[in-house]
């Protein structure tokens, strides 16, 4: 037999009575009784029944564990269930992988196992259908954010993952030894995506990992997680780029719903398409919101968890239609260094998109005014000399600019309902996990 001419096994349930085929997977329901086995066959692309009844292969799969993966060379016959599926009647078996047994976790879905179990069991529990449909999910949003851009004049670029100062405060920020030398994992993009707008390339992404290393162990945050971060040069205000967020939003929930309907009823999601523009709150008067909700913050307070589940349930009561919206104007003296502050105002350009009341990014116009800048460092108490290699160049012209960080984790959880951001992580890394 030759792996080379299989097809896969949603090719095979598609194929003409009598055909000859190859295909391979996993094996499932292996039960060997009696003169004739029903097994089950899954590929990643779908799943189909085999029927056993020649001696020599039923005396063979006594002797093998499910999810041994095999190659079965057979005949395709119309299947005994209505739906008209088709079957493979095996007339030869190529064992590729053997599996052992018993399987250290349940992942079909028929015993209770806890999160923890299946990750550590991660490429075992991946095997069921519900955890492919969520990867499947996230690969589609990820292709309508980049349809989106690529089609709007936005160039993917690569920004470096190692930095020689930490981007923001220095607590929260992983240090790596590299070569003699203390170095950082940035904490976001941010940086050096603004140094590419200073380098005249104004329309850009960058799709990657940032790490995070706060002990903090909720079910929103990992120590490593993806963000689609973008960036604009000459815009006139923080409005051109959350015009652009809906965009890419709008986008990626379109891609998911033309190509995932199997996944999503899988999932048991029914997905809503936002319309543009999405609603927009904005300080101060977020503070009168929350007081209405009997939530009393001081002036110049930033939100905490608290705050987002209140103005989530005032805009369920009065935008019902409404799943995403923006917070715009959020206090500066909590903001970097690099966000642009309204004039005579403590309410930066600063801009977070909301998502059924978890944030989902953060963006919003950045200073590109060199004294601007200085200031900035010098008010939040930085050290000057410790952003020179950032600041500096923002001597010699930086058009205005600005962007947004959307993590893709953290959609893709809210999209799909997900209880914990770990599921919708391959092989999530948090404080007390880093393996497999
Ligand atoms: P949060 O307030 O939710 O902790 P943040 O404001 O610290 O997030 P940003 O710096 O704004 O995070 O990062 C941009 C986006 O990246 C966030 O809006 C969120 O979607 C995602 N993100 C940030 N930190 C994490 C994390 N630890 N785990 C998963 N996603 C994250
Ligand atoms: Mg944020």
């Amino acid at each position: 037999m030759n792996l080379k001419d299989r097809i896969t096994i949603s090719e095979a349930l598609k194929t003409k009575e009598g055909s000859k085929v190859s295909v391979a997977g996993w094996l499932e329901n292996l039960n060997v009784l009696g003169k004739i086995a029903f097994l089950k066959l899954r590929d990643g692309t779908s799943i189909m029944q085999l029927v056993v009844s020649n001696k020599k292969l039923l005396e063979e799969l006594k002797l093998i564990h499910p999810e041994t993966v095999v190659l079965v060379e057979g005949l395709i016959q119309k299947g005994q269930q209505k739906s008209g599926d088709r079957e493979l009647v095996a007339e030869k078996f190529e064992y590729l992988g053997f599996a052992e047994a018993p399987l250290p976790i349940d992942f079909s879905g028929k015993i209770a196992t806890s999160m923890d179990k299946k990750l550590d069991w991660r490429c075992l529990s991946l095997r069921n259908k519900k955890d492919h449909s969520i990867f499947k999910v996230q690969a589609k949003l990820i292709e309508g954010i980049q349809e989106w851009l690529n089609k709007n004049g936005f160039y993917q670029v690569f920004t470096p993952c190692i930095m020689g100062t930490p981007s923001e405060s220095g607590s929260e920020v992983f240090e790596i030894k590299y070569y003699n030398k203390k170095a950082f994992l940035r904490q976001d993009p941010q940086l050096h995506r603004q140094l590419t707008i200073a380098g005249g390339l104004t329309k850009i992404y960058d799709i990657g990992p940032s790490w995070r290393a706060e002990k903090s162990h909720t079910s929103r945050h990992l120590c490593e997680h993806r963000t689609c971060a973008v960036e604009i040069g000459f815009i006139k205000s923080e409005q051109d780029t959350m015009r652009i967020e809906e965009q890419v939003i709008i986008s990626a929930f379109r891609k998911v719903n033309e190509s995932c309907q199997a996944e999503l009823k899988e999932l048991q999601i029914k997905l809503k398409i936002p319309k543009a523009p999405f609603l927009e709150l904005k300080f101060p008067e977020v503070y009168s919101i929350l007081e209405k909700m009997n939530k009393k913050k001081q002036i110049g307070d930033t939100l905490d968890t608290e705050d987002d589940k209140l103005l989530w349930e005032y805009i369920q009561k009065e935008y019902p239609a409404c799943e995403f919206y923006f917070i715009n104007g959020f206090p500066f003296a909590h903001k970097p260094f690099y966000v642009m502050n309204n004039e005579n105002s403590k309410y930066a350009r600063s801009v977070d998109l909301y998502y059924k009341g978890i944030e989902m990014s953060s963006g919003g116009q950045r200073e590109h005014r060199y004294n601007k800048l200085i200031d900035a460092i010098k008010e939040k108490k930085l050290n000057p000399k410790s952003v020179e290699w950032f600041t500096k160049f923002f001597k010699y012209g930086v058009p205005p600019h600005g962007g947004f960080a959307l993590g893709i984790e953290r959609i893709t959880m809210a999209l799909l309902d997900l209880d914990n951001i770990r599921k919708a992580v391959l092989f999530p890394r948090d404080s007390e996990r880093f393996s497999p």
